[in-house]
């Protein structure tokens, strides 16, 4: 892989300081930072051909329209989905998660039905389910999880039903960083016919996410946590689902024909795209994929594994400290306490320091409430970060300790 010095200036804010300390960004899994290219590449947008996509019959129009559908091809390849129409951009895994929930939904659900969900989902995998299930009258089901933070098979098979219509789960947990065995929950799903989407927020920047292997009814991300801008995202979709579902939003570029007595919708994926999509976004995704297929994703997965490694020794040689969930066969984000010591002291007093780390319930409180622990503090890293920052992490946490003492 590129030298890590050389990636680092790729990445402005990485040389900037707070507190008149260099910065150490640990908070990779809330959002991640985005490299020069992401930032010329939209900026390139509005100074050489922003102009509405799917519209106009303008030279600058035609550039953006045909850059917007390049994206939409990039995320197609870097997802290895079958068919570029299954690509829908989005606004994030949020937008993505609400679409399905309520096409889905309106199409499928009805009273007594039920959606299976699990313990270990970040809010945007449950609420827009449960608004679901309020407004069909169906019932919410939950996948349990257990002391290691991985979800329990032998349970999930017992809520499969003939009931069950749709399973949403995630691929990695937000807050503890473990991967879960989405390939399980995928082919006993599918063993009587039940879709399954899987919310790949956490999992897509990690390593190969490779949709047609994976076998996934849905998979969504955002932009935002793969080095892309914010407010960007992806929902794929298999064809057999997509054309079968009821637009979520009506509005300009998703109708083929509207008249006051009936409206005829656009083809895919255009039907679910209605109004000015966040077109400079997309393509500046597309941007992010580019410089993530450069680095090279087996090289980013091992990267981050050495540091997961050196993470985990450091903490782990702290005697006050406790991990939770994540014994180093996650992904790189760690979540912990330390005895005594509320996670946003221990936030606060790092951030003086220098390191952004996470605190607090991660808006995954349904973890929070299974550990009985208000919340944690988190450290996200990534291939960006270096064994010297996870060196100072551990004598920040010292220090911490030290001044609680
Ligand atoms: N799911 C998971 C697993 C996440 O980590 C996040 C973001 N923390 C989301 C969903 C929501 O993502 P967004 O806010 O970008 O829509």
């Amino acid at each position: 892989m590129k030298d890590i010095s050389l990636i680092r200036a790729d990445f402005p804010i990485l040389s900037t300081s707070v507190y008149g300390k260099p910065l150490v960004y640990f908070d990779n899994a809330a959002t991640t930072q985005k490299p020069l290219c992401v930032l010329e590449t939209i900026q390139d947008v509005y100074t050489e051909y922003n102009a509405n996509i799917h519209r106009g019959v303008h030279a600058i129009s035609d550039r953006a329209s045909e850059e917007y559908e390049k994206a939409r091809e990039k995320v197609r390849s870097f997802l290895n989905a079958a068919h570029k129409e299954e690509i829908i951009f989005t606004s994030g895994t949020t937008g993505s998660i609400n679409a399905v929930a309520f096409s889905f939904g309106e199409r499928y659900i009805s009273e007594g039905d039920e959606v299976v969900v699990s313990h270990l989902e970040h809010h945007s995998n449950i609420v827009p389910w449960q608004m679901l299930c309020e407004r069909k009258k169906a019932r919410l089901k939950v996948i349990p999880m257990n002391e290691s933070g991985m979800l329990v098979l032998e349970e999930y098979y017992k809520l499969l039903s003939p009931r069950t219509k749709i399973v949403a789960v995630t691929q990695v947990s937000n807050a503890l960083g473990t991967i879960q065995p989405v390939s399980e929950i995928i082919s006993a799903a599918h063993s009587i016919g039940v879709p399954v989407l899987v919310d790949g927020a956490q999992g897509i920047q990690h390593g190969i996410t490779d949709v047609q292997k994976l076998d996934c009814d849905f998979y969504v991300f955002s932009g935002h946590k793969i080095y892309g801008p914010a407010g960007t995202g992806v929902l794929y979709g298999k064809n057999k689902w997509l054309s079968e579902l009821p637009p979520y939003q009506g509005g300009g570029d998703m109708v083929a024909n509207v008249t006051f007595d009936k409206t005829t919708y656009n083809e895919l994926p255009f039907r679910f795209e209605a109004g000015t999509t966040n077109f400079p976004g997309a393509i500046g995704l597309a941007s992010a994929l580019g410089y993530v297929d450069a680095l090279g994703r087996e090289n980013i997965a091992a990267r981050e594994k050495e540091l997961l490694g050196h993470a985990i020794n450091i903490l782990t040689g702290i005697p006050q400290l406790r991990i939770i969930g994540n014994n180093g066969s996650g992904i790189s984000t760690i979540s912990f306490l330390i005895n005594g010591i509320h996670p946003y002291d221990t936030g606060m007093i790092l951030d003086k320091l220098g390191v952004a780390v996470r605190t607090g319930a991660h808006c995954a409180q349904p973890v929070m409430d299974f550990y009985e622990i208000e919340g944690t503090v988190r450290a996200s890293l990534c291939f960006y970060n270096t064994i010297e920052e996870i060196n100072l992490l551990g004598t920040g946490i010292e220090q911490v300790i030290k001044m609680f003492s």
